[in-house]
């Protein structure tokens, strides 16, 4: 039987579950990523589960479980695609439930606080009359008090670790959140955080009444390369190359990498340089520079990337927009690749 994620980090033992599952996370040196995240608290939330007692198999042989025997763990073991939605899902659930806490908390202590005062200006009151009897009274209640005050501080004390302690589980889950929208390999925003950006840009575009620019960027004979060089000296291109779109084109623009060689730049208003100028710096610098392999410095070649981008016409969606640069893109290929095509505006599109 396997268990549901959901429903364990919505009992009342959640804290605990995640709380563990990050500090095993940590002992084994497992990243805190999403899909980690998911296997390990499987992990503590059953141990009699056949997803536990394979990992304590491989723990006991002495076995690192890393990125790529975790993904084949959850692929193993894990119900498929529940993963991301569910998560990311438990993990804002968590978020306001810790925000509720903390709030109810800080009520807590400054109620506390106030039934102390009250009872000192009671106190004051009394003892201004003369009975001896009265004093004794407002004495021993002045005692009762300060001993509920020493209680109270010592639940302070702990309600402070404790809000402490939810506020690092908070960060953790944040954390957690980041990597679910960002790629591993370039460090951009993933295809799922892009998809997302772009919606979002669309409306704010609209709502704005501003334009907004759609470009996607790939690189030029990459299977060769990959053929030629392998896939680990390919990745560390994918990486050059985020690097160079990153830093010409994202900010304050939201670069991505929107699928195995290629990368997207949402452009929302111009700022100066058009997202030609943008998308021409960054085809120059990644052309111009002769790649060297690190280990031995042996000469890897030049690369080429190919570009095409499409202006958004007011109220045109999405999925339209991605087509049109899409399109462009595949106008820089045929001409020949190594440059940068405007799309075709809406209507030629429909015309032709
Ligand atoms: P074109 O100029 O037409 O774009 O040619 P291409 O070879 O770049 O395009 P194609 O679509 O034929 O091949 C894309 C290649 O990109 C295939 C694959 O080897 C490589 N690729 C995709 N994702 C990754 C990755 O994550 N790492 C590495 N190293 N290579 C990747
Ligand atoms: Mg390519
Ligand atoms: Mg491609």
């Amino acid at each position: 039987m396997s268990v549901d994620v959901q429903t364990a980090l919505r009992s009342p033992k959640s804290y605990e579950l995640a709380r563990t599952a990050l500090e095993v996370m940590e002992a084994h040196q497992v990243w805190p990523t999403v899909r980690n995240f998911e296997l390990w608290v499987h992990y503590v939330a059953e141990k009699e589960s056949p997803l536990a007692q394979e990992i304590d198999r491989l723990l006991a042989a002495g076995e690192a479980i890393t990125e790529t025997m975790g993904e084949a763990l959850a692929a193993q073991f894990l119900p498929e695609a529940k993963l991301n939605g569910d998560i990311l899902e438990a993990g804002d659930v968590l978020s306001k439930e810790l925000q509720s806490v903390t709030a109810a908390i800080g009520a807590a202590q400054r109620s506390s606080e106030e039934y102390g005062q009250e009872l000192a200006i009671a106190s004051g009151r009394l003892t201004e009359d003369d009975a001896n009897t009265v004093k004794s009274v407002v004495e021993d209640l002045t005692v009762a008090t300060r001993k509920v005050q020493g209680e109270n501080a010592v639940l302070e004390g702990q309600l402070a670790e404790t809000t402490a302690e939810l506020g690092r589980l908070r960060e953790s889950l944040d954390q957690v959140r980041r990597d679910a929208m960002t790629d591993g390999l370039t460090n951009l925003a993933n295809r799922k955080a892009f998809d997302e950006g772009l919606e979002h840009a669309c409306e704010i575009a609209d709502a704005a009444g501003e334009g907004m620019t759609l470009a996607i960027i790939d690189i030029d004979h990459f299977k060769g390369f990959n053929d030629a060089w392998g896939h680990q000296i390919g990745d560390q291109v994918l990486r050059y190359v985020a690097s160079v779109i990153g830093r010409m084109g994202a900010h304050p623009r939201m670069a991505a990498r929107y699928g195995g060689e290629e990368f997207a730049i949402i452009f929302p208003t111009e700022h100066g340089r058009t997202a030609k100028a943008v998308l021409e710096e960054i085809r120059e610098e990644v052309s111009s520079r002769s790649l060297k392999r690190r280990s031995t410095n042996e000469d890897l070649g030049t690369i080429t990337v190919s570009a095409g981008y499409a202006e958004r016409i007011a109220g045109e969606g999405a999925m339209s927009l991605v087509e049109r640069a899409d399109a462009a893109l595949y106008a820089s290929k045929h001409a020949g690749r190594n440059r940068t095509t405007a799309a075709q505006p809406m209507a030629a599109v429909a015309a032709a």
